[in-house]
């Protein structure tokens, strides 16, 4: 809520638009049903019903085309890497990443020819949920820093009214 009170962040000045279209974006994260590795499974317990990702607006697309978030849930083997990177090419904007665990970040503990060291090297990540794998929670929070992420970002290129005008 703080954000949202705050008309000007880091000198950044939000009109009213910004705050709606940033609210109604940050209100309706579809993610993509897509999970890679065993992190996925910690991704569909976040989902379920005892985390229930549904209150946050977070509602599961089987789609592409119809999702703005990408969990990446597990190891990114280079066969896998060209598939993951036609799924975020196939995403309409505003899209964002979220890489859940180490292996996404990183690599992990897999340091071989076979394995992408970090799917940042592929695709452009907003949010890192470290762990191995990270819990429902950890994932929770992610999204709840992308909406953070969101709510701070100026969508339309208004210029910052002076002193005075903010005072009238
Ligand atoms: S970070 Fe751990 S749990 Fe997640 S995909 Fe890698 S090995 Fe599996």
């Amino acid at each position: 809520m703080g954000v949202l009170n705050n008309r000007f962040q880091d000198n950044v000045f939000f009109t009213s638009a910004d705050r709606i279209i940033n609210w109604s974006r940050k209100s309706s994260l579809w993610p993509e049903t897509f999970g890679i590795a065993c992190c996925a499974i910690e991704m569909i317990s976040a989902g379920c019903a005892r985390y229930d990702l549904d209150r946050f607006g977070v509602v599961f697309r089987p789609s592409p085309r119809q999702s703005d978030v990408m969990i990446v849930a597990g190891t990114v083997t280079k066969k896998m890497a060209p598939i993951v990177r036609r799924l975020y090419d196939q995403m309409p904007e505003p899209r964002y990443v979220i890489a859940m665990g180490t292996c996404a970040i990183s690599g992990g503990v897999y340091n071989t020819y076979a394995v992408v060291q970090g799917v940042e090297r592929i695709i452009p990540v907003d949010i890192h949920v470290a762990g191995c794998p990270p819990r429902p929670e950890a994932l929770l929070h992610g999204f709840v820093m992308l909406q953070e992420k969101i709510t701070g970002t100026r969508v339309l290129r208004a210029e910052k009214p002076s002193d005075e005008a903010v005072l009238s």
